[in-house]
């Protein structure tokens, strides 16, 4: 099983686009986006939400 890049436990299966696993526990704390299913650290302007509830890959579909 993964261990979470947050919290290091193991069990951890929500994917960090940046590479590791985040876990139930933690990914409260992340931006999950629904369409790719990844985690993004919630100040990730960048690559994580671009502001209709999608990460920055993700958002030019809908
Ligand atoms: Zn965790
Ligand atoms: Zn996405």
């Amino acid at each position: 099983m993964a261990r979470c890049i947050n919290c290091g436990n193991t069990g951890a299966e929500y994917q960090h686009y940046d590479g590791g696993y985040v876990c139930e526990g933690c990914v409260g704390s992340y931006f999950t986006c629904p369409d790719c299913g990844r985690v993004f650290d919630q100040d990730d302007y960048e690559n994580g939400d671009a502001g209709n509830g999608f990460c920055a890959k993700c958002a030019p579909n809908h």
